[in-house]
């Protein structure tokens, strides 16, 4: 009977130890992991698919913000400037002629004489060139702020009894010949 309860006093004591050291590991551990914040990843650690995916992401971000108008961030952009290609809303941008501009840029149309750069006719064989048309516009506008704009002239074909779709490219009277230069491959 003694020798039993004594047993039992013994796997008791044993079952403490563990279970204090156990304890012990656990606190010891706590305290050793709190220090170590969580450090930011620097790019070279992620894996090349995700930085591709993270870069793609951050477009979508500089998009999200170009659809919101530049001078009241929690108002929609509705319609493009012709000039800027920025996008405001309604209260920022006035109409004119068959275009609309910002209100920095409509003073811009209204002091100058605009001539006309170059026209294209839009084709079916070539339907990149109307784009490329745009993308060299934004590039002249950002790096070398020329301001032009691009004007759609439609064209009834009475023989053969279609539409001819014209992009005439308009700048100020002073820039003209740097234009016409910089636009070469459409001329
Ligand atoms: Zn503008
Ligand atoms: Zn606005």
């Amino acid at each position: 009977m003694e020798n039993t309860a004594l047993i039992l006093i013994g796997v008791a004591l044993f079952l403490l130890v563990i279970v204090v050291g156990l304890l012990s590991i656990l606190i010891y551990k706590l305290f050793k992991d709190k220090p170590q914040a969580p450090i930011a990843k620097t790019d070279s650690e992620y894996h090349p698919a995700i930085l591709d995916r993270m870069k793609d992401l951050e477009k979508v971000k500089i998009k999200r913000i170009d659809l919101f108008c530049p001078n009241h961030p929690e108002e929609p952009g509705e319609v493009t400037c012709s000039i800027c290609d920025k996008i405001f809303c309604k209260a920022c941008i006035k109409p004119f002629k068959t275009m609309h501009f910002c209100k920095e840029h409509l003073p811009l149309i209204m002091k100058h004489d605009w001539e006309e750069i170059l026209t294209i006719k839009t084709s079916t064989t070539d339907p990149d060139q109307g784009v490329r048309l745009y993308d060299i516009k934004k590039s002249i506008f950002e790096k070398e702020e020329i301001p032009t704009y691009i004007e759609t002239h439609y064209k009834i074909n009475v023989d053969q009894d279609y539409i001819e779709t014209y992009l005439v490219l308009f700048g100020i009277k002073e820039y003209t010949l740097d234009l016409k230069q910089k636009l070469k491959e459409f001329i």
